[in-house]
């Protein structure tokens, strides 16, 4: 006989649904980035991107297989794919420089996107200098990040290239106003439709990768933009001033494939 078998079945019940909640807590505290356990990471140094994996326990994943950025090379054309399903109208958003980047947070409003059935919401956007992916080895200026989550916490990310040239009218709105001190919040009620970001042409590369930064998950269906929209050096300059170099230099590939769709 086994102890289990001594119990009572109440008590036996109980166990289980104790032994359930510590599961449910731990696996909840796994997807938090901010442990205060954990040692702050950096861009560079003996706390940059070669170490991430060892400052925290929940960091595990920044030397898993499936790490973002990557260099976007050899795509191959998928028939199958279908043009990104954007349903965005206009939000107010809280800016803040976060120590690592310049993060706009949806305040207000619900910009979705539709992945096989599944909504995305729009969480937040930020920006890394220069970019994180390269198109055949090529960066960018600079690259943004429009972050959505569905109900589940799962997460489809796309990102825009911006390369240097003409003044980018849509970063124009906030140029007066972008933060640059870790405790600066920007907040107005002007509303925009972030969509206005987007270049005309909106044919893309994806791949199944992770968050950029720590705890680096590997949840994130990427979707990169292959044609850059342009912003001013002097614009890029102002992005680049407060968070300095943010970008992840590219992980391997490993088993993946990179898709492509041509609008
Ligand atoms: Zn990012």
């Amino acid at each position: 006989m086994t102890t289990v078998l001594h119990l009572q079945p109440f008590t036996l019940v109980k166990t289980i649904v104790f032994i359930f909640l510590l599961t449910g807590a731990y696996s909840c505290k796994k997807d938090k980035s901010t442990d205060e356990s954990c040692q702050k990471w950096e861009y560079e140094g003996v706390t940059g991107p070669d170490h991430w994996m060892s400052l925290c326990d929940d960091y595990a994943e920044c030397s898993g297989i499936f790490q973002s950025p990557v260099n976007l090379t050899a795509a191959l054309p998928d028939p199958a794919l279908k043009a990104i399903a954007f349903n965005y109208s206009d939000l107010e958003t809280e800016i803040e420089f976060n120590g690592h980047t310049i993060e706009f947070e949806t305040k207000k409003g619900n910009c979705t996107l539709n992945l096989n059935g599944t909504s995305y919401k729009l969480q937040q956007f930020h920006f890394h200098t220069h970019s994180e992916h390269a198109v055949d080895g090529t960066f960018a200026g600079m690259e943004m990040h429009l972050v959505h989550e569905d109900a589940a916490g799962n997460r489809v990310v796309v990102g825009v290239l911006f390369e240097e040239g003409a003044e980018n009218a849509f970063l124009s709105r906030f140029m007066d106003h972008l933060p640059n001190k870790t405790t600066t919040k920007h907040s107005s009620s002007d509303e925009y439709n972030p969509a206005e970001v987007f270049p005309s042409n909106r044919s893309y590369f994806t791949y199944p990768g992770s968050l950029t930064t720590p705890p680096c998950t590997q949840n994130v269906i990427w979707f990169v933009l292959e044609n850059p929209v342009e912003a001013s050096a002097e614009q890029i300059g102002v992005f680049e001033a407060t968070m300095h170099e943010n970008f992840r230099p590219v992980r391997p590939l490993q088993e993946r494939a990179i898709r492509h769709f041509e609008e």
